[in-house]
């Protein structure tokens, strides 16, 4: 149920190998590894991610780390 509620909220870096999330306070902060190498990509990109050329999906829908 509340990863539904992510993944609707977060889109398609919800469920992606090059997601990674930074914890604060009040709010979890998903970054784009694909930004470092490729300018397409933004660091921080805008939620929720509908559609997106750099997504792979994670092998058994498993938590970005
Ligand atoms: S490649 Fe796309 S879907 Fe994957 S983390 Fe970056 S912005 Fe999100």
């Amino acid at each position: 149920m509340e990863s539904n509620r992510r993944e609707d909220r977060v889109g398609l870096c919800a469920r992606c190998v090059h997601a990674r999330t930074v914890e604060a306070l009040r709010a979890t902060y998903w970054l784009c590894g694909l930004a470092k190498t490729d300018p397409r990509f933004v660091k921080y990109p805008r939620l929720p991610v509908l559609v997106c050329s750099g997504h792979v999906p994670r092998e058994g829908g498993s938590d970005p780390p």
